[in-house]
């Protein structure tokens, strides 16, 4: 166990980020896989993301239920989502929730689909599928509280990043946290881009294929690019002191003074 660590830590920062970026509200989670364990994942007890530290964290099943059976805080009701998708895409390990509100009008018109028409929305993929609760469940609450709608979005989300979720928000998955972190910050900007262009007229120029797959080769989680946006991010969030990077490689971590961050740190 003394590994996850700075797993735990990522995850924190991931919560942080997609907070401050405005990705989540009180609403909205993300998690990760266990590396030792694929058949559990880590994320947050039911807490608004950007309030989140590390004693928050709980370990779960793919069947969203808790590691620790006497864990009697309680737990997000959508956590089912995450189990579903990390089971069935053992390829990806992380999973973002949300509820941008830039992402959904393309899940209620059906005139305009959401695709890449910026270079940074490249990451969300060709192709968003959007996933409709009401077609198989009839009339619900409109959230995903069992494994069984769970496993319906997962399968409508295929092996695609992101499936939009009609009157609700999106789901979006990913080989690391940081990805799908980026991903997640990326997709209401593309949505926001691609919504404005409607508004000025005429033809809509979205990415072509050959110039998604350019941008998405030879990713690295610890590339220049990737991580210059991530210790960024996380220092904006007030938490670069909690940066890890397994590589080696340099970390700048600036010192905070985040009120909400004194639960991590005595000064
Ligand atoms: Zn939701």
């Amino acid at each position: 166990m003394a590994n996850l660590d700075p797993i735990i830590k990522d995850l924190v920062i991931a919560n942080r980020i997609l907070a401050k970026e405005d990705v989540v509200d009180a609403y909205g989670h993300v998690s990760i896989r266990n590396p030792e364990n694929p058949k559990t994942f880590f994320i947050s007890r039911s807490l608004a993301p950007e309030l989140i530290t590390k004693d928050d964290i709980v370990e779960l099943d793919l069947s969203g239920e808790p590691v620790n059976k006497n864990e009697k805080r309680s737990l997000y009701l959508e956590r089912f989502i995450h189990a579903a998708v990390l089971d069935a895409r053992p390829d990806l390990n992380s999973v973002v929730h949300a509820h941008a509100e830039d992402t959904l009008p393309f899940g209620i018109a059906a005139a305009v689909k959401l695709r890449p028409v910026i270079h940074s929305g490249s990451f969300i993929g060709p192709n968003v599928p959007v996933w409709d609760i009401a077609d198989k469940f009839g009339a619900t609450n409109v959230l995903v509280t069992n494994m069984a709608q769970g496993r319906d979005l997962a399968k409508c989300l295929g092996k695609n990043n992101v499936a939009l979720m009609r009157g609700h928000g999106f789901a979006s998955a990913a080989r690391s946290l940081i990805e799908v972190v980026r991903m997640s910050v990326y997709l209401p900007r593309n949505a926001r881009a691609l919504m404005r262009a409607k508004m000025l007229g005429g033809k809509i120029k979205y990415l072509s294929k050959g110039e998604i797959d350019a941008r998405n080769k030879g990713y690295s989680p610890y590339s220049t690019e990737t991580w210059r946006a991530w210790e960024y991010w996380a220092n904006k969030a007030g938490v670069g002191n909690l940066l890890t990077r397994p590589d080696g490689g340099t970390v700048t971590g600036k010192k905070h003074d985040h009120a909400h961050d004194d639960r991590d740190h005595k000064h």
